[in-house]
């Protein structure tokens, strides 16, 4: 086999992408994310995959390929093996987004990661502020270490926008394209067979269309052999979505309410922070967000094209909810200490004084601290929709319950991060490879007609991508 693929996820599901491209002896994985819908079959609250037994059971659920050389040996020994030596020679990371990069946690330390400058900040600024937890992709801890025992670094390589680099014998170009997380990358990979496509998660009605665009003529010139297209929104019927939109229904329903306003939406989503910061400004209230979200502002502002507030901006709030002692003191935030002592920080309690000078940056996990703002009434802006997403496990009814209790009136203003059903159907006609692949989709056969040649993947099958020679 010269050049084949290799599908371990994103089948029939919503994220989870894990691609083996081989090319002549050169073995790389496009994606390494988490399963959302496989691990939502089996896995809720304390029902999860024994550490105990290494990967043993994300392998026996068919959350992970049963591969040698690919593992963290700390996890291999644990599941009763011996050490392995590498045998893949890169991961390439498309974006920030969980169900794209958070398996990295369980590659093997000798396999190089791929990914953009502005991934590995927002990797950095998630550790900083929910810790180690499952995710442990820039470095991590083998199992059974304690607290003080150093964490093994990965090697990391940082790629930028329309730079080749090379991993043996493929060479990759990344571009980046419009999605809502910043920083996310379709792939151009230049293999022996010719060019594989990949489109990462991406859409065209988003605030930078033309990232997207560009991606998709560059995409086009290379007559790729096989194109890898997302299709999360494939059977979603038309509707009228943009950022803008976001913000001037926003600004409508903010400028109409007189007391509490709440904002539920995911802080990686950098369009959204800027959207509700503008609409907090524009209706003359203070933009509140949790402290433990400040490091996202302090990373995000390091880069002025993307117009974020820093966390010392003074229609910034830095808000400090009740946390262990219950009495609001600065060892209560312990992490957070270069921010509890700023002039914009501010206690729940101080907040529940006037709540309806604020916009509250803050969503379901948030709720109990509104119970300490003695909120009776106001508006809650549910503004996300991805339901792969961790932030959305909870139920919608629970959610209601809370927006109830408070007396506040129940809002959804969202525009998604992936390409509508007309826009995916243009992108992979435009692009026209030999063969299309649907990944990322639950009904990926929705794709059936609009181009010629679809193999619809399954299921750790490999399949031989084919040089047609009209290339030459
Ligand atoms: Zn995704
Ligand atoms: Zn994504």
């Amino acid at each position: 086999m010269m050049t084949s693929l290799t599908f371990y996820g994103g089948i029939n599901e919503v994220g989870g992408n894990k691609i083996l491209l081989e090319d002549k002896g050169t073995k790389i994985f496009i994606d390494f994310g988490k399963s959302y819908g496989k691990e939502g079959a089996y896995l809720e609250g304390f029902v999860q995959p024994r550490k105990s037994n290494g990967l043993g059971d994300y392998i026996d659920l068919g959350l992970l390929p049963d591969i040698n050389g690919l593992y963290r040996n700390d996890l291999v020994v644990q599941q009763g093996y011996t050490e392995k030596e590498a045998d893949f020679q890169g991961v390439l990371i498309s974006h920030a987004h969980s169900d794209h990069v958070d398996y990295a946690t369980f590659l093997h330390r000798d396999i190089p990661l791929y990914m953009g400058k502005t991934t590995k900040g927002i990797l950095q600024a998630l550790f900083e502020i929910q810790g180690r937890r499952d995710r442990e992709v820039l470095d991590f801890k083998e199992h059974g270490s304690g607290y003080r025992d150093a964490a093994i670094p990965r090697t990391i390589h940082e790629f930028s926008s329309g730079e080749r680099f090379k991993i043996d014998s493929l060479e990759i170009l990344p571009l980046h394209v419009d999605h809502s997380i910043p920083g996310s990358y379709g792939f151009i990979i230049y293999t022996s067979s010719g060019p594989v496509v990949y489109t990462g998660d991406l859409r065209l009605h988003g605030n930078k269309p033309q990232m997207t665009r560009e991606f998709i003529d560059a995409a086009k010139k290379e007559k790729p052999i096989a194109l890898l297209a997302e299709g999360t929104h494939i059977n979603d019927s038309p509707k009228e979505e943009s950022e803008s939109k976001v913000f001037d229904d926003g600004l409508e329903v903010v400028s109409r309410s007189s007391g509490f306003v709440c904002a539920d939406f995911n802080f990686r989503d950098v369009d959204r922070v800027r959207t509700f910061f503008n609409i907090a400004k524009r209706t003359n209230r203070k933009f509140v967000i949790n402290i433990k979200n400040a490091p996202f502002l302090k990373y995000f502002h390091q880069f002025p094209e993307l117009e974020i507030p820093n966390y010392d901006d003074p229609d910034v709030i830095l808000c400090k909810p009740r946390l262990y002692t219950g009495t609001f003191k600065d060892s209560d935030y312990r992490g957070f200490t270069d921010y509890v002592q700023l002039v914009n920080t501010k206690t729940t309690l101080q907040i529940g004084k006037n709540p309806e000078k604020y916009l509250c940056a803050m969503g379901f996990y948030n709720f109990p601290q509104f119970i300490d703002m003695k909120i009776k009434n106001g508006t809650y802006i549910h503004s996300a929709s991805e339901p792969w997403s961790e932030e959305q496990t909870f139920s919608v009814e629970r959610r209601n319950n809370w927006v109830d209790h408070f007396g506040m009136s129940n809002e959804q203003i969202h525009c998604s991060g992936h390409a509508s059903r007309s826009d995916l159907f243009e992108i992979v006609k435009e692009i026209d490879a030999d063969v299309l692949f649907p990944i990322h989709s639950q009904t990926p056969e929705e794709y059936k007609g609009v181009v010629d040649n679809i193999i619809f993947p399954e299921f750790g099958k490999s399949y031989e991508l084919q040089n047609n020679n009209k290339h030459e």
